[in-house]
């Protein structure tokens, strides 16, 4: 006989582990206890050796599927106890608990194989749920994590359910959000004014029938209302866009299954087990084509696809047995509506019918969207399956609260060696994205019971969320550490990937507020500790109109035309004379237009002048054709972009392509050859520079054939390449950046060196 003391670190709360210890612990006759830790889980165990032994492999090998172990350590206790059974502590009040909030989880292979099996008590039931699968975040009102403040409080467990919450061998014990059709919430549609048309099995039929009838459903979903129609019905997709307003920006499609998803979508093994993990993602993959209507993703060859991950999703899907186009139910670019009346009074004029339910969405939480790169995942949208776990940043700090960027926003707690990042918030240009990202702020401090010392924004002055910020470091007198945003991004990818060495971050994306006046978005910076130095940056030029430049990347072109060869006449075409005039009057002046150090202008202006894109439907849209165009080809060229004391000078690469555009040259091999320009920029950076960690980050490195060029240049020549991977490369990693920055900021240092 022998006792272990085991700890282990890692995402082991809410997600059904310590009945998992408990039951492999009955299984072996081992006696002794487990209960949480703000850091994990500690277990005291006593047996046999061989049982002992058999129990410490079991932990890791056959762990419930949404845990993650991050650490797991044992050691040997001398002393023996008395005791004879094991049990489940509570956990340890005197520690200082943290405690951690879980995030919410698809539906369990378990849990699938009951509602399809008649007569199981929840045969078919949209709700079932149980210790590893189903609604955490999106339901928890407070902590510690029980029934009482969920979203569950209102539905009294019936006595078959009772039974199963407490039995400690029964896969349900102690999962919060269980329920039945006896005792738990119910399903409804109601009309695009309201009116209720069915309950229960009759509304999900009807739901379904609609949906077979190219109609669009507004299904209350997981972390709010979402927006279904046929995938497969050009007429159904055209009616979507047309009412939503949305023109080109590419819809999402569930899948019933794995099966259909494969034959519309190329699928490697790893991205079969993500699609099919505890956070089911979409993923963005390889379209073959094949039924879905072209109108769900114009002019793209990846199709963002997923699995049903709640039995809702499951019911629908299988009965209407076609894959789905199942977005965000909002207006434009606002955040998801999770209240059952809002939902109807915004979405009234969207859908045709309500599929709803009467257990309320606390929070609004998307789907994540991703993508596999090199075998790993890389988040574009990190939320619903990811959010809120925390990120363990190994540094001695105070409490800092970082309140993110403008655009995909997102906030950061940091607090006991831990970054909690919040959902994907999504954009603040509207009253409803501000007001989401201020109870977000509430919510976490009420949640992680944190009081920040210190507070991190953007610096620039105009972003809600800067705003929102001095408001609250005004109230309590707080210090308030101003972030440039490029340095955020830098940050945010050694924070994640836990880097030491001082590192060359090349953050390039769309616009950032630049402390010398000019927009920033082509950087690279030295980055070690809080503070940087900006290395080098992309030659400057003028954005005729400013902020109107994002949706018309033509103003890009003219801009750089005029800087580099002072002669617009390659871009002047692009205009009517009525339109030019202006511009030009601008350019003359000086007048409205910002200089800026933009790759993602500088892509907005190539693709201009190749012809590929004039107008731009949603930002990036340009970036992104310019992209598939240069995907699609094979070509040994390059264009130029010299480095000289820093300043990138894309000057002979611009005369270069004017030259391949006269002699006709196919755009695809046009945009390849400024793809490779780029990546041969990116080693010059790092040759000059000298360090041997390169950080590409930033919005461009969406970007799939920018981020492999890139990698492939520098590895190649011994540099190691650090990408972020779990937090995104865009601006929904700012806030992770602001935090790490903060908290090891000091009133020493001059932060934008
Ligand atoms: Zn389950
Ligand atoms: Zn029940
Ligand atoms: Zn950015």
């Amino acid at each position: 006989m022998s006792r272990l003391s085991i700890e282990i670190q890692g995402v082991v709360q809410g997600v059904g582990f310590r009945p998992f210890v408990y039951r492999m612990a009955l299984a072996r006759n081992l006696a002794g206890w487990v209960r949480n830790r703000p850091d994990g889980v500690e277990i005291e165990v006593q047996g046999s050796e061989a049982a002992l032994n058999d129990f410490l492999r079991t932990l890791r090998d056959e762990k419930p599927a949404p845990a993650r172990i991050h650490a797991i350590s044992s050691r040997v206790i001398g002393e023996l106890s008395t005791e004879s059974a094991f049990t489940i502590r509570a956990s340890g009040d005197s520690a200082k608990t943290r405690p951690s909030v879980p995030a919410d989880l698809a539906i369990c292979a378990d849990c699938a194989a009951e509602m399809d099996t008649p007569g199981e008590r929840r045969y078919r039931y949209p709700f079932t749920n149980c210790t590893y699968c189903g609604p955490r975040y999106s339901i928890i009102a407070g902590l510690p994590y029980d029934r009482p403040r969920t979203a569950m409080r209102a539905f009294p467990l019936c006595a078959a359910c009772g039974a199963q919450y407490s039995d400690p061998a029964d896969r349900r014990f102690h999962a919060q959000p269980i329920a039945c059709p006896v005792c738990g919430p119910r399903m409804s549609l109601k009309d695009a004014r309201g009116v209720l048309r069915a309950e229960g099995e009759e509304a999900l039929r009807e739901a379904v029938a609609d949906l077979q009838a190219g109609r669009v459903l507004a299904l209350k979903g997981l972390g709010g209302y979402q927006l279904l129609v046929d995938a497969t019905s050009d007429t159904a997709v055209a009616l979507l866009r047309g009412r939503k307003h949305r023109e080109e920006k590419p819809f999402a499609v569930m899948f019933p299954d794995l099966a259909s998803l494969c034959c519309a979508c190329e699928v490697s093994e790893t991205e079969a087990g993500i699609l099919q993990s505890a956070e089911a993602p979409i993923l963005l993959l390889k379209w073959r084509g094949g039924v879905i209507s072209k109108g769900v993703a114009p002019g793209n060859p990846n199709l963002g696809a997923f699995l049903p991950y709640t039995p809702l999703h499951r019911l629908v899907s299988g009965l209407v047995a076609r894959p789905l186009v199942c977005i965000s139910g909002n207006l434009s670019d606002e955040p998801m509506r999770i209240d059952d009346d809002e939902a109807l009074e915004t979405l009234g004029d969207v859908a045709d019918a309500f599929l709803l339910h009467d257990r309320p969405v606390l929070r609004p939480v998307d789907d994540s969207v991703g993508r596999v790169e090199a075998g790993a995942l890389h988040l574009l949208r990190r939320a619903r399956g990811f959010a809120p776990l925390p990120l363990p940043v190994p540094l001695e700090a105070p409490v800092v609260l970082a309140f993110g960027g403008h655009m995909k926003s997102t906030i950061t707690l940091f607090a006991d060696g831990q970054a909690v990042v919040s959902q994907h918030l999504g954009d603040l240009d509207s009253p409803q994205g501000v007001s989401l990202l201020s109870s977000t702020v509430d919510d976490f401090l009420d949640f992680f019971q944190a009081e920040p010392v210190r507070l991190a924004c953007d610096l620039h002055p105009d972003y809600a969320s800067t705003r929102l910020a001095e408001r609250m470091a005004k109230t309590r007198s707080l210090p308030l550490v101003r972030v440039q945003h490029h340095h955020a991004h830098v940050a945010a990818c050694i924070a994640e990937l836990d880097l030491r060495n001082p590192v060359l971050g090349l953050a390039w994306d769309g616009s950032g507020y630049g402390p010398d006046g000019t927009v920033w978005g082509g950087e690279a910076l030295l980055v070690q500790g809080p503070g940087y130095l900006r290395f080098g940056h992309l030659r400057t030029f003028p954005l005729p109109g400013g902020e109107r430049a994002v949706r018309e990347p033509r103003r890009s072109a003219l801009g750089l035309c005029q800087e580099l060869l002072r002669d617009d006449s390659a871009a002047a075409d692009l205009f009517s004379a009525l339109e030019l005039r202006p511009l030009r009057r601008m350019l003359e002046l000086g007048l409205h237009s910002p200089r800026t150090s933009s790759i993602g202008r500088l892509f907005d202006a190539v693709a201009a002048l190749v012809g590929i894109r004039v107008g731009a439907g949603f930002e990036g849209q340009a970036a992104m054709a310019l992209e598939f165009a240069a995907a699609a080809l094979e070509d040994g060229g390059a264009y130029s972009i010299t480095l000289k004391e820093g300043i990138a000078d894309p000057t002979p690469m611009l005369q270069e392509l004017l030259a391949d555009r006269s002699h006709g040259v196919d755009p695809g091999i046009m945009a390849r050859r400024f793809h490779v320009a780029l990546a041969d920029l990116a080693l010059a950076f790092a040759e000059s520079a000298g360090r041997e960690d390169v950080v590409l980050t930033g919005g461009c490195f969406q970007n799939r054939l920018l981020a492999a060029l890139c990698t492939q240049k520098l590895s190649s020549l011994g540099f190691q390449v650090r990408r972020p991977a779990l937090y995104p490369p865009n601006d929904g990693g700012i806030s992770l950046g602001q935090a790490w920055v903060a908290a090891q900021w000091d009133e020493r240092f001059e932060l934008g060196v």
